[in-house]
Order: C-alpha cells, then structure tokens, then sequence
C-alpha cells in the first residue's frame, strides 16, 4: 500500500511538534548512511525521519506504527559499521538525540543517561564526579550511549579488566515495539538476581524495544599508566597476549596493537619517528598513584619476559597522546592514503597468531579486488583483531566496494568461526546474520526469531536486521 508521506508527516507534528519531522530528501539521504562503505539504495531512504523529545513520545510513534503496520528505524549515531544502522525498507526513522540528559546521583552510586546522549558527553559529566566510563569506543564524539548499550561494546577496554556495558548497567527504560513502556532492573548498586530483562534489552541490537533510559553505576575514576612497547615482529605481541593470559596477568585497561605498516603511517601522522617496530600499549589501572605505579611495574617485568625490543613507562603527556593517537587514529590516518575495509576477528587466546596470519593470508587472495594491502591493527588484549583490506585508491566502484564487503565479512567469518570467536564488538545481526546462523546453528537463530515475534508481532523495529542482509 503507498504510503502518504504528507500525511505520515501532519501525524508525526501531532506527536513530536513541526520542528522535529523531516520529510525532505536530502535529509533522508542523510539519516539514511551509516559507515558502511558503499551506498545507500532508494529502499533504504527513511518515508520520515521522527526526533522525540523522550519515551512517551517514542510510545506513541510505536503505536502508531502498529496500527499503519509501518517500519521504524532506531537511529543512534549510525556509526555502526556492520550494517545495523542503515535502514533496510522505507521507514519512520527515530533519531533520539534530543533525548540527551545526564544526570548524575553520586548518593546513590548511579548516573542516567538518556539514549541519545553522546559517549563523549557523558564521559564529560562523570569526569566532573571523578567517575569513568568503561566504555571506549572510536567513533566516541559521535556514537550514542543508547547505541553502545544496545550493542553491548566496550570497545578499546578489555573485557577481562571490566566487562562489558551489561555488566554495569543497573536498569532501563524500554519502549517495547508494540508500544509499552517497560522498565527493568533497580535503583539499588545491588543488581538483581534471577530472571532479569535488563540483560535481555541491553546487546538487543534495536531488535526488542527502543531504550530510551540507562542507569549505570559510578565507577571511581581510577588512576592511569601508560606503556609502550616496541618489538620486531607481529608474532611477539601475538604471543605476549597469549601468555598474558596463561600466566593470568590480570588484565590492563587498554592493550592495543599497530603492525609494523600501520606504526609505520600513525607514527609519520602523528610527528613520531617511525622506529620500524610493531607497537603495543597499554594502560594499567589501579585505585591509588602508589598502587598503579606498582601494577605498571609488575606488567614492565612480564613484558621484559617476553620478546621485546625496548619497553618503557609514558610520563609524557604529549608524547602519550600522540602514541595514543597513532592507534586510535590509525584507520582515519590509513584512509588518507585510500581506501580500506575493516573486519573483526576475535579468536580464542591460544589460536590468536593462527586466527592472525589466516586473517593476513584471505587479504592477499581477495577475488573482487586482487592483491589488496594488509594492515592490522586493533584491542589485542582483548583480543580483537582488525585486519584492513587497504587499496592505495579511492578510485573504486561502487560494485567493487559492495563486493569487497561481502566477501571480506564472509571469510572473515570463517575465521571467527575455526577459532572460536565471536561478535566481540559489533554485534551479531545486520551483515552478521549468516555468521550467527554458522556459529550458533539454526535453532539459536529460531530461538532469536520467535523471541523477535514474542515482542514485536508486526515486526516493526529494526525490519531486516534479524532477517540478514547482504
Ligand atoms: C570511526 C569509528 C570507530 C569505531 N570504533 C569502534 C570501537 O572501537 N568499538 C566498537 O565496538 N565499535 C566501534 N565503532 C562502531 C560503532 O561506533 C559502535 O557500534 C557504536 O556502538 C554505535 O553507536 P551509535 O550510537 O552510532 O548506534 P547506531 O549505529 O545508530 O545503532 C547501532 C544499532 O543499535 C540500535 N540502536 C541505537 N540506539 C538504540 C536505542 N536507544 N535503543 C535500541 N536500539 C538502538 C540501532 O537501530 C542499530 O541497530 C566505530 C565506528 C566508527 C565509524
């Protein structure tokens, strides 16, 4: 049935106010991209795009939404880079980011944070409390705490040091698809026990509701040293994690990883002489200057264990954020240079240097593009690698990129699959859904849809992302 856009836009006014609803094409074209690297086609251009100003309103728009039978598209920042956020019918595109309180309640050890609240603000207002955020992801000044939430990312932190967002939040409010509005968890630090649906809302990928609330707990700001650690080749860093592990050195904060080709471009970007070194760094955690300082120094000696070729304590601000950036950058800095695709291996620890060089060996035998570059960086520690497929060019077809996409994302797969690994950071539905189906087989998948079912009967939210697509 055609869809009355003029129409859908005077009802959407009545929810949200005329400020708040956008039916141009230009800013459907807009809302419609997400990071992925080829683009977008008429079916993803959002009928409307929806700014509520907090959960009653989203409530409404859900209802109606049943009641047309009419898709809605959670919006976060649509930094999402396998492919969650790029609507996959024409739909109501709910953009949250007018809900973007913070509120802190040091009393009661807890903050809340509405959805569309960046990470960076937040991190921001809890600085202000001495409190910390165990939540680094990249894309920070842009994507949503909504977004991580429900993606369950911790990103640069190490799972082992911290946990995941699933472990910190406290309760949520959620606006089911259907429309009713839901809310889970406690107020108490003590989280509870049993069943409980915060878990079941927070890593829901926009499947199951619209989280429009998070309360997390205060976590005190810890203090912080940094390291850096140079070694000859990939393989000592691969091995370093491993033995990290078995030797059950507790965990940094941060433990991140350049090859040499990557240290070699993020070093020359951020004014570092390029030492010809594969680079890893870390940052140790502890709750008292004395304590780090002893940490730091305990992880100096482990890393002296190993095989490296210099290893040393940052002191220097400036020198650190500019080591920091060589990293964090490092994709930014790469596609200066042209264009690179990105993918997402996370091994079990013992098969990290296996699950490594298979990653390497499916780069340099790409068939839609041939004889791509490597370039590998990522959260070793954690471990997450991720291998770039770079191509000296921006001069690639759509088709092209569309194709190295595909391909990349379903050896990459594979390799998750042999060892073990699993959607450590960007969830699991979207471009992910044939691994999901490969790794956890057919009735886990069945398991997930009736559940879809149970909640969303119209399948309004998120339309296509449990389906799969590519
Ligand atoms: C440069 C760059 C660096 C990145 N670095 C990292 C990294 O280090 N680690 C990492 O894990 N990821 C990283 N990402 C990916 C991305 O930033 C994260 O996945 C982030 O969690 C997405 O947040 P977002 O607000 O953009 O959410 P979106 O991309 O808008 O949404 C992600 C999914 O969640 C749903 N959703 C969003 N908000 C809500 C809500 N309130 N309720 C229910 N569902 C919702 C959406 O519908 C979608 O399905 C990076 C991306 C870029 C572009």
């Amino acid at each position: 049935m055609a869809v009355r856009v003029d129409k859908l836009e005077r009802d959407m006014t009545k929810i949200v106010g005329k400020d708040h609803v956008f039916a141009d094409k230009a800013t459907m074209t807009v809302y419609a991209q997400d990071a992925l690297f080829f683009d977008i086609e008429e079916h993803n251009l959002p009928y409307a795009v929806v700014r509520p100003s907090g959960a009653e309103e989203v409530s409404r728009i859900l209802k109606y939404a049943n009641e047309k039978l009419m898709p809605v598209h959670i919006h976060g920042a649509a930094s999402s880079i396998a492919g969650h956020a790029r609507p996959k019918t024409n739909c109501i595109l709910l953009d949250l980011k007018r809900m973007n309180k913070v509120q802190v309640f040091p009393e009661r050890g807890y903050f809340e944070a509405e959805a569309g609240a960046r990470v960076w603000e937040v991190r921001k207002v809890l600085a202000q409390y001495s409190a910390m955020l165990p939540i680094f992801v990249g894309s920070e000044p842009i994507a949503t705490i909504g977004g991580v939430v429900s993606v369950n990312t911790s990103a640069h932190v190490i799972d082992a040091a911290f946990g995941k967002p699933a472990d910190f939040v406290l309760g949520l409010k959620v606006v089911l698809p259907t429309g009713e509005v839901l809310d889970t968890g406690t107020q108490s630090t003590r989280r509870p026990a049993g069943v409980e649906l915060t878990k079941l809302f927070t890593g829901a990928e926009g499947l199951l509701g619209v989280v429009t609330d998070i309360r997390m707990r205060l976590i005190p700001l810890p203090d912080v040293e940094h390291i850096v650690a140079y070694y000859k080749t990939e393989d000592d860093v691969l091995d370093t994690v491993k033995e990290m592990y078995r030797q059950r050195i507790p965990a940094p904060l941060f433990f991140e990883f350049l090859d040499r080709k990557s240290a070699k471009v993020g070093f020359e970007a951020v004014g570092l002489k390029d030492l010809h070194a594969s680079v890893a760094m870390m940052s140790i955690h502890c709750w008292s200057k004395v304590g780090v300082r002893e940490k730091a120094n305990s992880f100096i000696e482990f890393l002296e264990g190993g095989n490296p070729v210099n290893v040393k304590v940052v002191d220097n601000e400036e020198e650190w954020n500019k080591i920091w950036s060589s990293r964090s950058e490092a994709g930014n800095f790469l596609n200066r240079l042209g264009t690179s695709w990105v993918c997402e291996v996370t091994p079990r620890v013992d098969k990290l240097k296996d699950a490594y060089h298979e990653a390497e060996a499916l780069i340099s035998n790409m068939e839609s593009y041939k004889s791509p570059e490597n370039y590998t960086f990522g959260h070793i520690g954690a471990p997450t690698i991720h291998a770039h497929c770079f191509i000296p060019t921006k001069e690639i077809s759509n088709e092209v990129r569309k194709a190295i996409t595909i391909e990349f994302m379903e050896k990459m797969e594979g390799v998750n699959v042999k060892y073990g690994g699993c959607g450590g950071e960007w969830g699991l539905t979207a471009l992910r859904v044939p691994f999901l189906k490969k790794k956890y087989g057919e009735v886990y998948y069945r398991l997930l849809v009736n559940l879809k079912k149970t909640l969303d009967p119209n399948n309004i939210l998120d339309r296509g992302n449990l389906e799969g697509w590519i």
